[in-house]
């Protein structure tokens, strides 16, 4: 698979593909949502879950839109738990934004993982088996090949899977988080991270999740032949050097200076930002995209996972260009320091506006590719930030039903 191109299979990574896909589902997020949401049908059959998180996670389209559009056919407590899950997103991604330190530790933990790894050969042999769904253990071994082949898990599955990875495999919960994060579309840092930790009984000390063959064969759709004996009986917490940090406060988020001559810098982040961002034509004269997607882990991303951001970049520069009338960068994304300084220098910038990269993988390497760029001191890097992430992030200080129930109200959420 080229790295610009998916197969007819996967879904498109366009704005278009994702209104099409939330218009159809719309329906169905009442309480036949409610009720079979925890079914797992399995890659062939369709569903009862919305598949909208490839594109939410890019913000092909946003939570206050999908929010919007069921609000405008259900009531808000027909569709609570829709609405629930989908703020299941906000709540980790505004966790994870006041701890930063969660998400380095862990990439530290993926490298230590790693180096165990290439050192100890039982470990190595359990993990690869795992990886290659080779465990013979039915249903685990079944996710593996849906996760390779579609980019996509059920919740439930991903829940089982997490935790006979690291109960029943006894393998490192961060390689599994890693493996996640190169071959899910919606790989997100913070709903993958922090998912993986609940499981693991780090996010709430003590609490973990087991995974029970009983639940699996009632919640599936498909007659897995797994039997309780295949499966750890306990599911002890892990341990960690030190608790996470206390949450601390949201950076400020910035405001463009109008009248200035600005550059649009898009990331695979947030792929809309024609919906949003209020910068006259007038002020932004160019349009360039950042793809930090093969940056999510030090070992190699999916094919798929790669063409889908660059999918999506390309179809969030070209509506930028024409909301903004704008000049899109040649080549259109940029991935190195040096080819950002001649598009600003050939645009004569002097203002870089780049809407908020959340904490992650892309924030780690924007920082990188702006400090080599040596972005001129005259040029104004600005980050504008979403009012529904304005709203929400900082209320993430504890746990999620404290956060949904200090949620403003949706007239005001939604703008
Ligand atoms: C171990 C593990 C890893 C996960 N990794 C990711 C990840 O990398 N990226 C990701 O987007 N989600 C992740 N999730 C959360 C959840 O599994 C997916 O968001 C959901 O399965 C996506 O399918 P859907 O779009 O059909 O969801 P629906 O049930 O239709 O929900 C609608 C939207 O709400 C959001 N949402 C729903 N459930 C959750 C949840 N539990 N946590 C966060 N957001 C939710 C998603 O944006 C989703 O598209 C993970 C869960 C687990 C247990």
């Amino acid at each position: 698979m080229s790295r610009s191109d998916l197969d007819a299979a996967w879904p498109r990574a366009t704005r278009a593909a994702a209104l099409a896909a939330l218009d159809a589902f719309v329906p169905e997020t009442g309480e036949a949502y409610a009720r079979h949401r925890n079914r797992d049908c399995g890659p062939d059959q369709p569903g009862h879950v919305s598949r909208l998180s490839p594109w939410i996670r890019h913000r092909l389209i946003s939570e206050a839109e999908v929010a919007g559009a069921v609000l405008a056919q259900h009531a808000p407590e027909a569709a609570e738990k829709f609405l629930q899950e989908l703020c299941w997103r906000s709540y980790w991604k505004g966790w994870l934004e006041l701890r930063p330190a969660v998400w380095d530790r862990y990439r530290v933990q993926v490298a230590d993982d790693l180096e165990s790894t290439s050192r100890d050969t039982a470990l190595h042999r359990r993990l690869h088996t795992a990886m290659r769904g080779e465990t013979s253990i039915a249903g685990f071994d079944d996710w593996v090949h849906e996760l390779v082949a579609t980019g996509y898990l059920h919740n439930h599955a991903r829940m089982w899977f997490a935790s006979i990875w690291i109960f029943t495999l006894k393998l490192p919960w961060a390689l599994g988080a890693d493996w996640f994060l190169r071959h899910l579309l919606d790989g997100d840092p913070a709903s993958n991270t922090l998912s993986w930790r609940w499981v693991a009984g780090l996010h709430t000390p003590g609490k973990t999740y087991l995974a029970r063959a009983d639940n699996i064969r009632r919640h599936s759709a498909r007659p897995f032949e797994i039997s309780a004996s295949q499966l750890a009986a306990r599911a002890p917490a892990c341990s960690e050097a030190a608790p996470p940090p206390p949450a601390g406060r949201l950076a400020a988020a910035e405001t463009p200076t109008l009248g200035l001559r600005s550059g649009l810098l898009l990331t695979e982040d947030d792929t809309s930002a024609e919906h949003w961002l209020a910068v006259p034509a007038s002020d932004v004269v160019a349009v360039a995209g950042l793809n930090a997607s093969r940056w999510r882990s030090p070992l190699a991303v999916a094919a798929p996972v790669l063409a889908f951001s660059d999918q999506a970049l390309g179809d969030a520069i070209a509506r930028a260009v024409r909301h903004w009338q704008a000049e899109a960068a040649d080549p259109a994304v940029t991935s190195t320091g040096e080819a950002l300084r001649n598009w600003i220098d050939a645009h004569r910038l002097k203002q870089l506006i780049i809407p908020w990269v959340p904490c992650g993988a892309g924030r780690d390497r924007l920082a990188e590719v702006l400090g080599q760029a040596g972005v001129p001191s005259d040029v104004r890097v600005c980050q504008p930030r979403r009012p529904w992430d304005d709203y929400c992030w900082p209320l993430a200080s504890s746990g999620f039903f404290r956060f949904w129930k200090a949620l403003p109200d949706w007239r005001t959420l939604l703008g």
